[in-house]
């Protein structure tokens, strides 16, 4: 089953049929930060099995991209670094 997305209000696989994309938080401490911050999770610390889904990286607005690897697919993506919801 894929990982809930931790963003507050987002309910991407938090059904048993569901299938998002997730992203892991990168080991990057600068970049974990940036992540937090867009995320806006009071008191949020992020775990290793934490999740952000697909749905908050607009591709369209892509200024720096970070490489993100998916889990589930071992595949590497490049994910916007700013993501708004
Ligand atoms: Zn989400």
């Amino acid at each position: 089953m894929p990982s809930p997305c931790c963003v507050p209000g987002c309910r991407s696989n938090y059904k048993k049929n569901e299938n998002v994309s997730v992203f892991s938080f990168p080991r990057n401490e600068n970049l974990k930060k940036s992540w937090i911050t867009a995320i806006k999770r009071q008191d949020f610390i992020p775990t290793k099995h934490s999740r952000v889904c697909i749905n908050h990286f607009p591709i369209k607005d892509v200024i720096t991209s970070l490489k993100a690897f998916n889990e589930r697919t071992g595949e590497l993506i490049q994910a916007p670094l700013e993501h708004k919801r």
